[in-house]
């Protein structure tokens, strides 16, 4: 049977009703109903909660959430039943004047607001919060809520690791007959709210780009990204989930080239960001949620190899996979990065080969092991230059290059290897600043201006190194047209989309 599209939900925490409308109105074209988090307002504006549901075109959920359960109220339980008597008081006939629902925690009974919100039509949610754990067990803690019968159930709880969350989508499966909220919140609890059709749950909350910050333990997405990276309306029992896994994963493009991918090639398939505290976490929620293909990241791309049933030459080669796609056999490792990086070097250096090129590979850790390997490919001739002398010394072992260590010391072999320099080190990303030491591997080197600099970093746009050398009169490229040609060939080897 197909399951309901869960509502999308915009939490209001913004400290004025006003400020609030003008963000209902922003996101109108994305949700359903909003809520109305009355702890956040000011207090001057708490007297004046009861006009809020008239002044917006959806439903509106009214919540007032104590410090204790991850709210902004400090008040005593006495201060705040008052505010929500004044709230749901005077009911209009028009019933979208009135709030249409109201959160009360699982412990807050008080018959004479329960009775006022029936008799004007205002549901209940009967919400459970648990900030700091994991709760378990759903089906038994539903029941033990004792909620009255159209009360809607809610749970809200912190996972410790990804299992917590895959227990959750296990569990939901066998919950019937009533309706309910699930939401797990941090970076973890992601896939609970992208995936809320899978859980079945009513509806999962939303905030404002504005005010994320309100909640930033919590991890709401904001309604626009929900809907236009994640195609939340669109996701059904038909959709093919996949996913991008690593640790810690706060920031990840791969979903906005794929889900770009897939939208243009009207595939029913959605790609998510999976943080995992283990690569055998990440493969448990693979298996439970029918996932066939995920993009691996730092830093499972060599953890992943002792799991998989196969893997592609360049895989066995490199010792790295960025890609596990799913067959009758088990999983099949490939490496898109090396396709990536090899299709952007060579339109970048207009040619077809590197026979004649001396070329500095800057760092030897996991992106260097694709570079080195498709620069031998191409028939290349290699420095690896590196922080930690003996990860140089291995990777350049392998292929027959020459390695040094990353310092001013080598100053010299750094410039007899200059034609092309790729940049493979971490160094200089979110850093927006002139080269130094802090920002640039090689802060130490002066461009002559021939140098084609290729960094595999993306952001910022132009790193301290690139700039320097742009400055100098170079050719520089970021690492943006490797990630999105890795994108490309992974949506081919997961949904066979051929670019041209
Ligand atoms: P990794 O395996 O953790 O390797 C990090 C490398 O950076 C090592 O060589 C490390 O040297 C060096 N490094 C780190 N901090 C340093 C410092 N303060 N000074 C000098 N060297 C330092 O990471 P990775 O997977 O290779 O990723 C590296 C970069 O490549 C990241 O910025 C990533 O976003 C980018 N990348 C881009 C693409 C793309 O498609 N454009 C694909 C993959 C990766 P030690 O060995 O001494 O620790």
């Amino acid at each position: 049977m197909q399951k309901n599209i869960p509502r999308v939900c915009l939490t209001l925490t913004s400290p004025t009703l006003s400020e609030n409308v003008s963000l209902v109105k922003k996101y109108s074209a994305y949700i359903d109903l909003v809520e109305l988090r009355v702890d956040y307002l000011n207090e001057s504006e708490q007297n004046f909660v009861r006009r809020f549901p008239a002044m917006i075109p959806f439903p509106c959920i009214l919540t007032i959430r104590r410090k204790n359960d991850g709210g902004n109220f400090y008040g005593n339980e006495m201060s705040r039943t008052i505010l929500f008597s004044r709230a749901l008081a005077f009911a209009n006939q028009d019933r979208k004047k009135n709030f249409a629902y109201v959160d009360f925690e699982e412990e807050y009974q008080v018959p004479s607001l329960q009775e006022a919100a029936l008799s004007f039509g205002t549901k209940i949610i009967r919400s459970v919060h648990d900030m700091k754990n994991p709760i378990k067990n759903l089906q038994a803690r539903f029941s033990d809520m004792h909620a009255k019968p159209n009360e809607i159930l809610k749970i809200a709880c912190m996972p410790h690791t990804l299992s917590d969350i895959t227990e959750m989508f296990a569990e939901a499966k066998t919950l019937h007959g009533f309706d309910y909220i699930l939401c797990a919140m941090g970076n973890l609890g992601i896939p609970s709210r992208i995936l809320a059709q899978k859980t079945n749950s009513f509806l999962t909350y939303t905030s404002p780009k504005e005010t994320e910050e309100n909640l930033s333990s919590v991890r709401h997405l904001d309604p626009e990204t929900l809907e236009t990276v994640f195609h939340f309306k669109s996701l059904n029992d038909e959709t093919k989930i996949f996913a991008v896994t690593g640790f810690p994963l706060t920031k990840t493009s791969n979903p906005f080239l794929h889900n770009e991918l897939y939208k243009r090639h009207k595939k029913n398939a959605i790609m998510i960001p999976l943080a995992s505290t283990s690569i055998e976490e990440s493969l448990a929620f693979a298996n439970e949620l029918g996932i066939s293909g995920m993009a691996i990241t730092v830093p499972y791309k060599e953890k992943v190899l002792p799991y998989v049933q196969n893997a592609s030459d360049e895989v066995k080669k490199i010792e790295a996979t960025n890609t596990i796609v799913k067959t009758d056999a088990g999983f099949f490792a490939y490496n898109t990065d090396a396709f990536g990086f090899e299709k952007a070097l060579l339109e970048f250096l207009q040619t077809n080969n590197l026979r004649k090129t001396r070329i500095a590979i800057i760092g030897a850790g996991g992106a260097a092991k694709a570079v080195a390997f498709v620069i031998k490919k191409l028939h290349g001739n290699a420095c690896i230059f590196n922080r930690t002398l003996s990860k140089a010394q291995e990777l350049a072992k392998k292929y027959r290059f020459y390695f040094a260590e990353l310092s001013p010391v080598s100053l010299e072999t750094l410039q007899k290897f200059s034609n092309v320099i790729i940049q493979t080190t971490n160094v200089g990303m979110n850093a927006n600043t002139e080269s130094n030491e802090e920002t640039d591997p090689i802060y130490f080197y002066n461009f002559r201006g021939t140098e084609k600099i290729f960094d595999l970093i993306y952001t910022p746009k132009k790193t301290a190194l690139m700039k320097k050398a742009e400055n100098a009169g170079c050719k520089i490229s970021n690492g943006f047209t490797m990630l999105r040609y890795q994108a490309e060939k992974q949506a081919e080897l997961f949904q066979g989309i051929k670019n041209e």
